[in-house]
């Protein structure tokens, strides 16, 4: 379910949708100067992750249903856990999962939405393998 090969591999890894090896992003999620930030090019496949001006901006879609389904989440949690607590500590618990998981989600959102538009191609990541063991055996 999670291998090499599926979108789920290349979503949770933050990998290239095309070949699974190249990065996505130029850093982390949770650090804040790259925040969410998309390299240009796939390292491996040199795939152009911008394929058109303001492809992101599709990627809201997908951040609110993320935060709609976060909502879900702790509203069922606070009502199986602490049902006879009140709505303020409602509000609180969901500002502060909110405040918490922004940054995932808003990396999230993009690798999801660009997972709609481009396949994986297995002939690519494997040819990019192939390379790799001929030139490290050339070296030798
Ligand atoms: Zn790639």
């Amino acid at each position: 379910m999670f291998g090499k090969g599926t979108k789920l591999y290349s979503i949770v890894r933050m990998k290239c949708p095309r070949c699974h090896e190249g990065d996505f992003y130029k850093g982390h999620p949770y650090r804040f100067s790259v925040m969410g930030r998309v390299k240009d090019n796939c390292s491996n496949c040199q795939l152009k992750y911008n394929i058109e001006p303001s492809f992101y901006h599709g990627s809201y879609y997908v951040v609110y249903a993320l935060g709609v389904a976060l909502f879900v989440t702790v509203w069922v949690l606070k009502y199986l856990f602490f049902p006879e607590a009140g709505p303020g500590s409602l509000l609180i618990s969901i500002v502060v999962t909110l405040a918490v998981f922004s940054p995932l989600f808003y990396a999230l959102s993009k690798i999801i939405w660009a997972n709609f538009f481009i396949k994986y191609d297995k002939s690519i990541s494997e040819k990019k393998v192939v390379d790799l063991q001929h030139d490290s055996g050339s070296k030798k």
